[in-house]
């Protein structure tokens, strides 16, 4: 048999805004395609028109266009086997519905919501299924004039998928092995309602894996328990040579505790479960994203892909490429990830210090402007390459350095304490007047000539360091203090010097 080609598809619901866990979904997809010379494809699954959310779609496509993760085929893609909305295949699914009915694997009901919910309260733990169904109303037990004078008046129905009882039914998951069901406990599940026309998910999303030749549905483990409906409708169909192979991927667990992630956790820890911000259409509410909160692509990148999956040995810094190489269904763990968002940030920290530092220059200059600091672009790539490491996100660069660029006006109380001492005024007063003097302002030779001082004049090094430092910083932190005061240069320097001599005598 010749190999297949891989095809393998992402297939959100436009529902919302995407969680994170869809993220890594879609990234498996794209590691596994692209290290295939596969296509992943793009498809939107809107079937359920109640839970449609305008703006998700745009969402969902901005998100991906953020992380770098790209489609080969699908909505706002094009390709041969479109539309790729399943809301513009209604005449599809239609054919395959009929099809199902006319195999006598599929059949009309007609029970109301109300009379369902009256059986729901006669029978516990009711169930349509074979020991159910011959008692409800449904083209099974109706004869077909009846049913065809129903249809006649306008009955609305749902088309049902008549599971065969105690049957073992087989998912061969790549990540699982193989997975064994017993067809009894399934219900008859609904494939399409007559109210809209539509297929329900189940139906939609096997007719399109199989004429969209899917060879890999790579998904998440909350879609497991579907699997065994969807072996027997490829089977009903007569697909079976054509199924995809399946992986469920483990679940993104809380951060603490057990359980499935969930947004609350996020709120409460205070991380995103969203790739961008998103702004609800229907609440108003807010939801913080991955990229407003200062996450490199990169980062988010590489921390989504070790949730669940790992490259058989320590390495944990993967570019995009190393990972398309590296990555590896059978080395998908079946147990859940827990989502550490520590480690996020960990990870965005070391994207930080690999970024080239004009690419962080570029970042961070709005935030200069936020605070009206105007300097010339290499001044800013200085001080980024001078303070980088001691950062995770590129928003805590102020905070760290904001002193290069705007002198103190205030110091730090608990640091005068501890640092300025009787004679600071006097040594910084003398200090200043060597540093005058200095005609190569360079680190080395602004630190030879200000120790030979210190040496001749007996001063302790420790508090002209420090009262020097709280002059030009305005507290006790920051890098080595030649590399501040040849960054500021000797004028300004000596302006910081003047200043605080005069305000803290
Ligand atoms: N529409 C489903 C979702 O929202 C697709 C599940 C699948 O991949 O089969 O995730």
């Amino acid at each position: 048999m010749l190999e297949r080609k891989v095809r393998v598809r992402f297939a959100p619901s436009p529902t919302g805004a995407l969680h994170i866990g869809g993220v890594r979904t879609a990234l498996y997809n794209y590691l596994f395609a692209r290290q295939h010379g596969g296509d992943l494809i793009f498809r939107i699954e809107d079937t359920d028109s109640n839970r449609f959310v305008p703006g998700a779609e745009e969402y969902i496509l901005e998100s991906f266009n953020w992380l770098g993760i790209k489609f080969d085929e699908g909505v706002s893609f094009g390709g041969d086997f479109g539309p790729y909305r399943q809301s513009e295949r209604k005449q599809i699914y239609n054919k395959y519905v009929q099809l199902l009915i006319e195999k006598r694997s599929a059949y009309l009901a007609f029970d109301t919501p109300d009379e369902l919910e009256a059986k729901r309260a006669e029978v516990s733990n009711f169930q349509y299924d074979a020991s159910t169904r011959m008692d409800m109303i449904n083209s099974l037990t109706l004869s077909d004039e009846q049913v065809e004078a129903f249809i006649a008046e306008g009955r609305q129905y749902v088309v049902r998928y008549k599971v065969k009882p105690d049957e073992d039914v087989h998912v061969h998951d790549l990540i699982r092995g193989e997975v064994v069901i017993n067809s009894s406990v399934l219900d008859d599940k609904v494939l399409y309602k007559s109210v809209d026309q539509l297929p329900t998910y189940h139906l939609a999303n096997i007719v399109d894996d199989h004429l969209m030749e899917i060879s890999h549905v790579i998904r998440g483990e909350e879609w497991l328990p579907s699997a065994p409906l969807h072996v027997l409708l490829y089977r009903a169909f007569g697909w079976e040579d054509s199924m995809p192979l399946f992986a469920h991927l483990p679940l993104l667990l809380k951060p603490e505790g057990n359980g499935k992630l969930s947004k609350r956790d996020g709120d409460r820890l205070g991380f995103p479960v969203f790739p961008l911000q998103w702004n609800d259409p229907k609440t108003g509410e807010i939801s913080s994203g991955y990229r407003e909160e200062g996450y490199l692509p990169e980062a988010v990148i590489n921390f989504l892909a070790l949730l669940g999956w790992n490259p058989g040995n320590e390495k944990e810094i993967m570019s995009m490429q190393e990972l398309i190489d590296l990555f590896d269904l059978a080395r998908c763990s079946k147990a859940g990830a827990k989502f550490d968002y520590k480690k996020a940030m960990w990870f965005n920290h070391q994207y930080i210090q690999q970024k080239d530092n004009k690419a962080i220059a570029q970042l961070f200059i709005p935030i200069l402007k936020e605070h009206r600091v105007e300097v010339p672009f290499e001044k800013v790539v200085m001080v980024i390459d001078m303070m980088k490491e001691r950062v995770s996100f590129v928003k805590e660069l102020w905070e760290v350095c904001g002193f290069f660029f705007i002198a103190p006006t205030e110091y730090d109380e608990k640091t005068i304490k501890k640092r300025w001492k009787e004679d600071s005024a006097k040594c910084l007063t003398e200090l200043a007047g060597v540093l005058a003097d200095i005609d190569d302002f360079s680190i080395e030779n602004q630190e030879k000539v200000v120790m030979d001082w210190i040496e001749e004049k007996e001063y302790h090094t420790g508090n002209i360091m420090n009262a020097f430092r709280l002059a030009l910083v305005g507290e006790g932190k920051g890098p080595h203090m030649f590399d501040i005061s040849w960054f500021l240069g000797k004028e300004e320097t000596l302006s910081r010097i003047k200043r605080a001599v005069e305000i803290l005598k």
